[in-house]
């Protein structure tokens, strides 16, 4: 008998939209019934029979209103198969609601970094209710560089015993880019503020790109892997964190006057990128765990110009994993956003979780 499991999933946006696109064409041994789909927070698709969402159609037929958290684990604990959310939002809500699904039975597959990267105790209380008889499993690959594999070879390398001794890695597409064009191997006056505007231009940064040049989104990253290396943290603005937002321009209320008054701070992180072109490096926005030390810290760093991180294209995040057994350590590089690429991500996770429930 073919094996089916229900899927629960939140969000149609970016990856949302893109995951349903997937899983509408999945070659899949195990049948994936959608028996809920709330496209946004207001509307939803289901039946109280369980009818599976007709995937071609989802974006036009008509909804209903989505289910509360409380009535939605009801609905899915009554279904009779095993059921898995996936959570396509940013939202802290459903975040704060993973603890009682996996409790429940109800696994989780998302690209929401949320839960994983907030106060200490939601993680704890996620990873101890996983623990539980009959509980949910978690996938989260993609809450660190959309697809690539580094939550799930991470936790293969902790649980067969190596020891990590360090992490360093650029997490941020927006910022993988700005310092890629801003600080070459080659010497260049291309200024900071210059290459901050055309990133947001080409769609590469958030809305308002302080929420890139902050540091908050690459401090989330680096808490969830510190947190799977063993290091307890806080939360991610318990270690230090360079923002790239001049002080004197934290207060300023629109993106559109931020921009106007970037170039006035231009010289001092021009300053910085001339010394280490002198030293024949090149200036990278990075995240470090340090095992031996204890230490996470997320800012600028240099790099020679024959590293690594010092060669990379485009928008691309890179991570180096440094252990016991990987003395050279092991890189893992590539896209680390995108529709496409982070909803594969997410999917490949949601069949992972079918196989095993
Ligand atoms: P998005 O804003 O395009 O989509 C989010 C969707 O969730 C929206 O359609 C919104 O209406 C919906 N939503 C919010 N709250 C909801 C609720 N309570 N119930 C139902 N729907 C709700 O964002 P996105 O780019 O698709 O990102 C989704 C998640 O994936 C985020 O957590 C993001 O950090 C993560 N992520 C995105 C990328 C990427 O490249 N876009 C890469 C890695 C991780």
């Amino acid at each position: 008998m073919t094996k089916s499991v229900n899927v629960a999933i939140i969000g149609s946006g970016v990856v949302g939209g893109a995951f349903l696109g997937q899983l509408k064409n999945l070659k899949s041994s195990i049948k994936y019934n959608v028996v809920y789909l709330a496209k946004t927070s207001t509307e939803a698709l289901y039946s109280k029979s369980y009818e599976p969402v007709d995937l071609s159609n989802w974006s036009t037929a008509a909804t209903q209103a989505t289910l509360s958290l409380d009535e939605l684990v009801k609905f899915l604990k009554a279904g009779s198969k095993p059921s898995i959310l996936v959570d396509n939002t940013s939202s802290v809500a459903i975040a704060d609601y993973y603890p009682t699904f996996i409790k429940e039975g109800i696994s989780i597959a998302t690209p929401n970094k949320k839960a994983f990267s907030s106060d200490l105790s939601v993680w704890k209380e996620i990873f101890s209710n996983a623990e539980l008889p009959h509980a949910g499993l978690v996938y989260h690959e993609a809450t660190v560089g959309a697809a690539l594999p580094l939550i799930g070879p991470l936790r293969d390398l902790i649980t067969t015993g190596d020891k990590v001794e360090k992490i360093e890695g650029i997490f941020s597409g927006t910022l993988s880019y700005i310092f890629n064009e801003f600080s070459t191997t080659e010497k260049s006056d291309v200024k900071f503020s210059d290459v901050v505007k055309v990133a947001k231009k080409l769609g590469y940064t958030e809305p308002d790109p302080r929420d890139d040049l902050n540091g908050l989104d690459v401090a989330r990253k680096v808490t969830i892997l510190a947190r799977i290396s063993g290091l307890e943290v806080q939360s991610p603005t318990s270690f230090p964190v360079d923002s790239l937002i001049p002080k004197q321009l934290e207060g300023i209320q629109s993106a559109a006057e931020f921009l106007e008054k970037l170039p006035l701070y231009d010289d001092d992180i021009q300053k910085v990128k001339d010394e280490a072109f002198a030293e024949g490096k090149v200036l990278r926005f990075v995240g470090q765990v340090d095992l031996k030390s204890n230490k996470v810290s997320v800012g600028i760093g240099k790099y020679a110009f024959d590293h690594p991180f010092a060669s990379l294209k485009g928008s691309d995040n890179v991570v180096s994993i440094k252990t016991e057994r990987y003395v050279n350590p092991l890189i893992i590089q590539g896209a680390g956003a995108g529709a496409e690429i982070t909803a594969h991500g997410v999917l490949a996770d949601t069949i992972k979780i079918a196989e095993r429930i």
